[in-house]
């Protein structure tokens, strides 16, 4: 089995959401109080996750898993989660995304687990831009989380940073800089409206073809060919050898090359970001349902994944739950 949909795509790389919790605020994921947290008796636990997991990669051919939140390091169980994954048959490859706060004290245990890649969202190295965004004072924890990431081993170390009008765009060449010095490499994405208080607003967003000019007043950026399935479009920095990636989720959508599906912290199977069904796993796992039931339905959830996210029909919904909660 595999889990194709019905304009031939096939999603082999899973997207597991550990938890819902954070414990940053950025603003354009979270309001700045409030937001109700899953209820422990509906998150899915490490065995059954575990089990999940061991469906998706032994009966329906996903081979890449990403583990992401909320803030996946909040999550106990997760080096345990990331040796059973790895103990996989083909040995999958494993990957977080997170905001690294204490991932400083956890980067070599996750290497020693067999995690083999790290994305860490930075928006900006200024410690007062970055607590506007964030809301909380904790640049040095995010940087020294990165640097324990290089330490141990895992490579390459990816920075995703979301730029917003007027707070942190004026810092875009800055923070390439930064990264190229320290071998982080940077990409920039657009920013999408799954926020939990709905304030995105397509005007004010800073579109991939502004962070290009912003970038292009100080680097000479060539294009790379070869985007794929990955989302982010490559460009090689003053000739190289650095890059830096544009993910224009809103204005330049990937979705016709998408391979992505996702899990969840509470079980729920969803096709897209911005779908707005999900496919109750949990329920079936916890009435007794078989792996082979479960790997059924986790087929029939596929095969409705709509072509686009529709972000510019006038018609488009956000999804009820904020990124926080699918896992981004
Ligand atoms: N807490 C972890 C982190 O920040 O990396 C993992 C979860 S977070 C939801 C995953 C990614 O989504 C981060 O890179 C974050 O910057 C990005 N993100 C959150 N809200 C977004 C939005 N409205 N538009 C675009 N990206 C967003
Ligand atoms: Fe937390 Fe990540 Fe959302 Fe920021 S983007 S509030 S770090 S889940």
């Amino acid at each position: 089995m595999e889990l194709g949909d019905r304009h031939g795509r096939v999603a082999t790389d899973l997207r597991v959401s550990l938890t819902d919790r954070c414990n940053l605020r950025c603003q354009y994921c979270m309001p700045a109080e409030g937001l109700d947290w899953m209820p422990a008796e509906e998150t899915l636990t490490d065995d059954e996750l575990n089990r999940l997991i061991a469906i998706a990669v032994t009966r329906l051919g996903v081979t890449d898993v990403r583990f992401t939140g909320g803030e996946p390091l909040l999550r106990r169980g997760l080096p345990a989660i990331v040796a059973a994954t790895k103990a996989l048959p083909g040995s999958p490859r494993t990957a977080i995304t997170t905001n690294a706060l204490g991932l400083k004290h956890t980067a070599a245990a996750l290497a020693a687990a067999g995690l083999d890649r790290v994305n860490v969202s930075l928006d900006t190295t200024d410690p007062e831009t970055f607590e506007r965004i964030t809301r909380r004072p904790r640049l040095h924890d995010v940087l020294d989380g990165l640097a324990a990431a290089q330490a141990a081993g895992m490579r390459p170390v990816k920075v995703n940073a979301v730029l917003l009008r007027g707070i942190n765009d004026h810092e875009a060449p800055d923070l390439l800089r930064w990264c190229m010095k320290h071998e982080y490499e940077l990409r920039f994405i657009e920013q999408m409206p799954l926020d939990a208080q709905h304030g995105w607003d397509r005007a004010s967003m800073v579109t991939a073809d502004e962070t290009l000019a912003l970038l292009g007043e100080s680097f000479r950026l060539t294009p790379l060919d070869g985007r794929g399935s990955a989302p982010a479009e490559k460009f090689l920095v003053d000739d190289g050898p650095h890059t830096v990636g544009i993910i224009g989720s809103v204005t330049r959508p990937f979705c016709g090359d998408c391979n992505r599906v996702r899990l969840t912290a509470d079980g729920q199977v969803r096709n897209c970001l911005f779908a707005r069904e999900e496919s109750d796993l949990r329920a079936a796992l916890r009435s007794g349902a078989s792996d082979d039931e479960l790997a059924q339905r986790w087929v029939a959830a596929m095969a409705t994944k709509r072509p686009g996210h529709g972000i510019d029909d006038p018609a488009f919904l956000q999804p009820t739950r904020p990124m926080s909660a699918i896992g981004g």
